[in-house]
């Protein structure tokens, strides 16, 4: 069984009930973490996960702010919370290397002071990159993880990711259009998680800025075709823009349904769902 958890559900505009985009997923006794949006480190405490030294992998979709802000927060907790080195592996497009040396460089004044100031920290954060466009991700102890390449440009590469282990399998999609590589990963899947937004209201939002985000993201129906194409078991609506009021989700969800007869789950921070 696959175990995911919709740690932050928001995106880049603030909402008081929604963290930044992050994801967890909990497969044979293991830890992996997908994006690492605002308050990620709360959500993962609430989640049962008190530091992020028992998350064995972050994997990034994308390096839009919103997906990792908080990635700085997941280097220096897990290095100061580790009694020994600990670097942090990380899977990501390419790119992501030089984001997480970047962001080291910018945590740079606070590791030298905790260096001088603790005796028993004498080494550095430390983060392993591995950058990938598609292919496999990670494969051992019976969890496989694979990624393709998705379609949200200008930003670019992007890709998802495709979480296996016995029967079970989980697509996480992170933010983009229906593409091959998005079909692909959810090719038959239990679970499919995926960023939605709503044309019809972003249209009605009169901010010339907002309207370009119409190009490069999935709208609710865009995401019950996926799901219906790659005959998946549920579709979870995650990251929805504009943040929705509370009793809003059922129109969401109706969206979906025109084109998805399987279960829909849209996902608040902390909603559970089983693969
Ligand atoms: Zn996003
Ligand atoms: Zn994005």
């Amino acid at each position: 069984m696959i175990e995911v958890t919709l740690l932050g559900t928001g995106c880049p505009l603030p909402d008081p009930r929604r963290a930044g985009p992050a994801t967890l997923v909990r497969a044979g006794g293991r830890a992996f973490l997908f994006d690492a949006g605002r308050g990620v480190l709360m959500r993962l405490a609430a989640a049962g996960i008190p530091t992020p030294a028992f998350v064995e992998r972050v994997f990034l979709t994308h390096l839009h702010s919103d997906h990792v802000t908080d990635f700085n927060d997941l280097v220096t907790t897990r290095w100061t919370m580790s009694l020994a080195a600990n670097p942090l592996p990380v899977t990501g497009p390419p790119g992501t290397h030089a984001f997480a040396q970047r962001t080291i460089g910018m945590l740079r004044d606070d590791i030298d002071w905790r260096i001088e100031h603790h005796d028993d920290l004498q080494w550095g954060p430390e983060v392993v990159v591995t950058e990938i466009e598609d292919g496999v991700a990670l494969d051992d102890g019976g969890v496989r993880v694979l990624a393709a390449p998705t379609e949200h440009k200008p930003v670019h590469p992007t890709v998802g990711y495709r979480i296996e282990h016995g029967d079970s399998s989980v697509a996480i999609a992170g933010d983009t259009v229906p593409c091959a590589g998005l079909e692909a990963l959810c090719e038959g899947a239990d679970v499919y998680v995926q960023t939605v937004i709503r044309p019809d209201l972003v249209r009605s939002i009169p901010s010339v800025r907002l309207q370009d985000i119409l190009e490069y993201h999935s709208s609710c129906e865009d995401a019950g075709r996926t799901a219906a194409k790659a005959g998946v078991g549920t579709l979870v609506l995650t990251h929805p823009v504009p943040p929705p009021a509370p009793g809003a989700e059922a129109e969401w969800i109706e969206q979906a349904a025109a084109h998805f007869s399987g279960e829909i789950v849209f996902a608040n921070d902390l909603t559970v769902v089983n693969a």
